[in-house]
């Protein structure tokens, strides 16, 4: 991705246009081959927003989206139904996701005819093949989708996400719909296929437990903009950004003394000047609310005009 930007228009109640929300504003990020890429931040961030424009799902107002080195928008309609099949996207609710009058069967061959990946043949051998491939019994596929528990649902999803036989799979928050006990299966498997095939994978997430497990790059976003990134070892150890470390010091049993973060996230309609944190940070300074503050250089950059020298984290009232 190259200097990104996507607003969406917002109508007031008379359905006249009041503004835009700025989902994603001038970002560039690069996700390398077989790599995988965690785009985490609060929700309304603007994350599935880039996670769309990724896939191509839509299309960004300026700025420029490549894949494999080719600009998609400069590609014709065809060749565009051909790289689709490259790219996947799972969504975070398994409920939505299937069509509840396919069987499994179904609704795991369909992207094979599309895409014209088996003969017909073989369309039963290979359902089979890629329904053990994400633990489940081949047997099963004459089932419907209600016959299913979220986390096995979601194990079908992923299923006929890889039967296109992908390059790149976006996955939105592809757990937070889980129930807590089967989240780490999901994302285990996952991260084993992904691996296993030389796949690679942005997971869009706010849980930075289940990052912490796969990510092999970390990009923080606030208010749609990048605020840090870098190898998620780097970055969740030693978070550069004040929000990276309010984001870690919000999750439970994390070392990171940090005061959890306070204050609301300010509208995306009409996103605060200067620093887009500077609202909601402890060591806001007057150039902040003035000067927007740039992404450093690689591999770890951070978007501060303390550029990392953060003061050391405030001991915790009550704790000595
Ligand atoms: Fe805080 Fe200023 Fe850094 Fe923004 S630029 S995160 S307000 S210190
Ligand atoms: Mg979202």
């Amino acid at each position: 991705l190259d200097e990104v930007v996507k607003r969406f228009p917002v109508r007031d109640t008379l359905g006249r246009r009041a503004g835009a929300v700025h989902a994603v504003d001038g970002v560039s990020l690069a996700v390398e081959e077989g790599e995988t890429l965690a785009i985490v931040g609060e929700s309304g961030c603007g994350k599935s927003t880039l996670g769309r424009l990724m896939l191509n799902l839509i299309s960004p107002d300026s700025g420029t989206v490549r894949f494999g080195g080719e600009d998609l928008a400069r590609l014709s309609a065809g060749a565009l139904r051909a790289r689709r099949r490259h790219m996947q996207l799972i969504f975070q609710d398994p409920f939505a996701s299937l069509d509840p009058r396919m069987t499994v069967e179904q609704a795991v061959a369909e992207p094979l005819r599309l895409h014209g990946i088996v003969p017909r043949s073989q369309e039963r051998a290979r359902v089979a093949d890629l329904l053990s491939r994400v633990g489940l019994r081949p047997e099963l596929a004459r089932r419907w989708p209600h016959e299913f528990s979220g986390g096995q649902r979601q194990r079908i999803a992923i299923a006929r996400a890889l039967a296109s036989q992908p390059k790149l799979i976006v996955g939105d928050e592809p757990v937070s719909a889980l129930d807590v006990s089967v989240q780490a299966q999901v994302v285990n498997l996952l991260s084993d296929l992904i691996r296993d095939l030389g796949l690679t994978f942005v997971l869009i997430s706010h849980d930075l437990g289940v990052v912490r497990h796969v990510a092999d790059r970390v990009a923080v976003m606030y208010l749609g903009r990048i605020v840090e990134q870098g190898p998620a070892e780097d970055v969740l150890t030693d978070p550069r950004h004040p929000y990276t470390r309010a984001l870690l010091a919000a999750v439970p049993g994390h070392g990171t003394k940090a005061p959890p973060i306070e204050g609301d996230v300010p509208s995306p309609i009409s996103p605060p000047p200067g620093c887009r944190f500077h609202t909601r940070c402890p060591f806001v300074e007057d150039r902040c609310r003035v000067t927007v503050p740039l992404l450093s250089a690689a591999p770890h950059a951070v978007a501060c005009h303390l550029d990392g020298r953060l003061p050391p984290p405030a001991p915790r009232p009550g704790r000595l």
